[in-house]
Formats: C-alpha cells, structure tokens, sequence
C-alpha cells in the first residue's frame, strides 16, 4: 500500500517550498495507485492562522492537485488537524512514561536559558542536560506542590548510531549523543511536532515520507520514539532546498522570485504550467522534454530521479515556460484572464459593450504569444491607450529617413479615404502606398510602424493599425507631418 501525505503548519498562504512537497507526495501517489493525505500541523497556537488551512487547500486546488482525505473531505483516518486529535495521542504519551522512555521535566524556561548560557560559555552545543532525568518522587511531588507544570522529555537512548536509507539521499546517519532529551508534550499537555507527527503518521498509516531537507534532523528523533513504542518505521525522502538565482538560500522576502500560489493565480499565470515547473525543482525527466502534462508528469515522475543537490528557482524560465502554455491556449481562457487587468488598470471600464468586447478580444490575441502572463497585457498595450506616441529612442532614429513623408503622406490618405478600417483593408492600404511611392519593406512598414506606435518592433501590423481606428490613426500620422 502506498500512502504519503502533505502535512503543513497553517501559518498562512501556500508556498512553492510546499507546493513542492505537496505535488511530488500528490504525484507518486497518483503513479502508484496510492492515497495521498493532507493533514494539518496546528498544535502550535502561536504560528498557526485559521485562514492558513483553506489557503493552503485553495492554492492546491488551483494548480491542480487533488487529495484522498483530509479536513475537507474526511477519510478514514480522521480528524486531519493535530488539535482535534489530542485524544488519540494520550496512550502513546503514558505508553513512554510506563516504560521510563520518557519522564516529567519540571525545568522553567528561565533555567534552560540559563543552562544554555553556561554551555555556550564553555564553548558547548547548548543540549538539555537531562537534569530531570533521575528525579526521585519526592522530587517530583516538591516540584508539584510548588505549582510547576511538567512537560514530558522523551528520553534519548545513549551511544547509538541512528541510521536509516533515505530515499533520495541514501544512508544517514546521526550519533544519539548529539541529541539531548527533547520535549513531546508541552505542560500545556500539547504535543510538539515531533511526537505528534510520528503519531499521525503511524495512526493514518503512512508508508513513506517525503518533505523538506529542514526535517532531515528531526527525523532521528522520530525514529528514536517509533522504536521505543514498538512501531514500524516509515520509509523517508527529504527533498533537497530550493536556492534563488543567486544559489542562496531563499528568504521569504526575497523579491526575485513569486513565492506564494496566490499570487500566480491573481498575475494570470496558468496552473498547469506552474505545476510543469514545479515539478522540475529536484526532479528531472529522462529525455531533454520540458514540457509536461499533469498525466505526463505522473507517468513519468520517480523517486529515482531526484535530486538530492539543491534545486535552483529560475524565475526567467517559469516565465518562459508559461509563454509556453499561454500560446498554447485557447484565447477566449486568456481573455478571461486578462481583461481584468485591462479593467483594473483603467484601460477599459467594467462593463463592457458588445464592440468593446470583441476589441479588447482582439487586442489580447494580438498579444497573446508576447505575455509572460495575463497581467503582462497592461505594460505591453500600454500603446493602444496613451494620448501620445512615446517614441523609443531606435525609433526615434528611424523617423529621420528622408521617404518619411512620402510615405506617411500617401498613407494618410489612403487611411482619410477609407470609411472604417478593416483589417484586410488595412492590408490593400499598404499595398497602395507601396505602388504609389515605390517604396517596400522595412521603409514601408517600418515606417508605418514607428509613426503609429513609437515602436520597431511590435506584433502584427495590420491588426495592430486597425484595433488603433480610424481616428487614431489619423491624429499620430498627422502630427509627424
Ligand atoms: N508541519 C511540517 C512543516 O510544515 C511538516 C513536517 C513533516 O512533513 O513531517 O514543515
């Protein structure tokens, strides 16, 4: 049985580190006919945001994953929140105190600190000392009677080599004695991450778990209390990091890189293209193909094949690679998604006539195979909405030409005879201005070009001439005569 999970702390929106971890549980599942979990790490009130738990589903939802259980839908394993689960983690905690693999620790914060300190001092790994280790009752009835809260230390076995064969990074290792007895229930009563986490893994079944490469040193100490309870251990894949551009490490501020769902979902990217990149941050296909369907993605996606070297966020080939997805889509799907760019920019009101809507179409497909990603419409058509012609400076050059005015003359005419434009008829101007001045080509075109636009460079010219109109056109050429 093949059952992995996705097991957020819902701090707040969801972020591609997470996306990540989420799509490859989603999409090992998928290939192997197993179930994939999303549960949520809660138990931490002061990180933990009622909102998080639907941003992180929405975010999920929207690139195109889909669970087998959790909050939403229930499953057999349920609830699928730690808080709701506190119950069922009550007999694994006396389980460990019976057996004396784990014991109350009546040490204040203060005294930590203060032990920490004096470790520090001594050039010493700060490492709980285990102080409370070997209270006697009395001790421990003295400390009660004064009122002190226990938590629950679990208690770390001494000079044992903790090994396991990580799947992706192969065999680990770490030394017990490097690991100081560390809390699993809180005198809250709450347990902490390390302890809960080994329990829901267990409780729901879970046979493999892959998360980030931040969990690596948590992972001995979970393995340490699965087998001090006597349970089967699950197989681990740590996913290497995500660095940005400048192979650091990414910072949750760094603004090189769109780090959250949410925020690709409102500049008009295209889930399926964002879930294609993701999936290369750590894996990598057989062949030199980039581009990858979801069915794709799950046919083709292995274990084998990830990285355990950090995977580098390139922000210029997300965006060409929603290029990519974008000239591939129907245009009516990126109309929907552009136009309310155009809209919010104040381009184009919020309701839109019959005829304004079939020129904003036609505007958006002239731009379509240009947009990194929907909001690119604004800036990119910037032209079609200014009074004045911002000419670039290369452009500005060209407008000394000496066939300037022959051209643009003959072109104005042509354009005052015409009743409206149409963009064939756009077509037989120009033809005419060419068997009027003799001139072709770039000093034709070009010419035209610039004057309306400002521009060298540019999508296709007829279209361009007809969505500016009649009247447009008419001012522009005018005033470089
Ligand atoms: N709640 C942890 C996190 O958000 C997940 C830990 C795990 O997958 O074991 O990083």
């Amino acid at each position: 049985d093949y059952r992995v999970r996705y097991a957020p702390s819902p701090t707040g929106h969801l972020h591609i580190g997470g996306a990540r971890t989420a799509l490859f549980n989603y999409l090992l599942a998928r290939k192997h006919g197993g179930q994939f979990i999303i549960r949520f790490e809660d138990t931490d009130q002061t990180r933990h945001q009622e909102s998080g738990i639907g941003n992180q589903l929405d975010g999920l939802r929207w690139l195109g994953v889909d669970w087998d259980e959790s909050v939403d839908i229930g499953g057999p394993y349920g609830p699928y929140r730690q808080t709701e689960r506190l119950e069922l983690y009550r007999p694994f905690v006396e389980q460990l105190l019976r057996e004396g693999n784990a014991y109350p620790c009546y040490c204040t914060e203060a005294e930590l600190e203060q032990e920490r300190a004096a470790q520090e001092a001594e050039g010493l790994m700060p490492m709980y000392s285990g102080k409370c280790r070997h209270l006697t009752a009395e001790q421990r009835a003295a400390y009660e009677a004064e009122g002190r809260k226990p938590s629950i230390r679990f208690r770390v076995p001494e000079n044992r080599t903790i090994a396991f064969e990580d799947r992706i990074r192969e065999r680990v290792e770490f030394d017990s004695n490097g690991i100081g007895d560390f809390i699993i229930v809180r005198p809250d009563g709450i347990p902490t991450y390390n302890f809960a986490v080994i329990l829901d893994d267990h409780l729901m079944k879970i046979t493999l778990v892959i998360r980030g490469e931040e969990h690596l040193t948590n992972t001995p100490r979970q393995i340490m209390m699965y087998e001090a309870l006597g349970l089967p251990v699950p197989d681990f894949a740590h996913l290497s990091l995500i660095l940005n551009q400048d192979r650091k490490k990414m910072s949750k501020r760094d603004e090189s890189i769109i780090q959250f769902i949410e925020q690709y979902d409102s500049l008009g990217y295209l889930p399926e293209a964002i879930m294609n990149f993701i999936a290369l941050l750590g894996w990598s296909p057989k062949g030199e193909e980039e581009i990858f369907s979801k069915e794709e993605l799950i046919e083709q996606f292995d274990l084998d094949r990830i990285s355990k070297s950090p995977a580098v966020f390139d922000m210029d080939k997300l965006n060409w690679m929603n290029n990519v997805y974008i000239k591939k889509a129907e245009l009516s799907r990126i109309v929907e998604l552009a136009l309310p760019h155009l809209q919010q920019a104040g381009r184009l009101p919020a309701q839109l006539s019959e005829e304004q809507r079939s020129w904003a179409e036609a505007l958006i497909g002239l731009y379509q195979d240009q947009l990194r990603y929907a909001a690119d419409i604004v800036p990119l058509s910037e032209l079609f909405f200014r009074e004045e012609v911002v000419f670039e400076d290369e452009a500005k050059a060209h407008l000394s030409e000496e066939y300037i005015p022959a051209v643009l003359g003959s072109f104005l005419k042509q354009v005052e005879q015409a009743e409206e434009l149409q963009v064939d008829g756009v077509k037989a101007m120009l033809k005419a201005v060419q068997t009027e001045t003799g001139y072709k080509g770039k000093p034709l075109f070009m010419t035209v070009r610039v004057a309306l636009t400002g521009q060298m460079h540019g999508p296709d010219l007829n279209m361009t001439v007809y969505l500016l109109g009649k009247e447009t056109v008419l001012s522009r050429v005018k005033k470089l005569l």
